[in-house]
């Protein structure tokens, strides 16, 4: 779990910048078991100043269900992967 994608409860203020967060519908890219799977709609909440992402405990083990069922796929989509290059000596 990356450092936006902590779960928490009834978040006031960001543990990063101390600005206000407010309650968003988010897209997240959650990975489970080695698979990338996009869900649409998450609710959680969003710092104003630095975007960090937080959501609850209930919402998260949500994802989890939402990832490991196999029905309700909404679309698949096609996705590059690449690496970043080093500067050439
Ligand atoms: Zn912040």
């Amino acid at each position: 779990m990356s450092k936006i994608e902590r779960m928490r409860k009834q978040k006031e203020s960001c543990d990063f910048c101390g600005n206000e967060v407010v309650k968003k519908r988010m897209t997240i890219d959650f990975h489970y078991k080695g698979k990338l799977i996009i869900i649409e709609n998450v609710p959680g909440k969003v710092c104003v100043e630095c975007k960090d992402r937080y959501y609850d405990a209930h919402t998260w083990e949500e994802l989890e269900r939402i990832a490991r069922s196999r029905t309700n796929v909404k679309r698949e989509i096609k996705v590059s992967v690449k690496e970043y290059e080093l500067e050439r000596i």
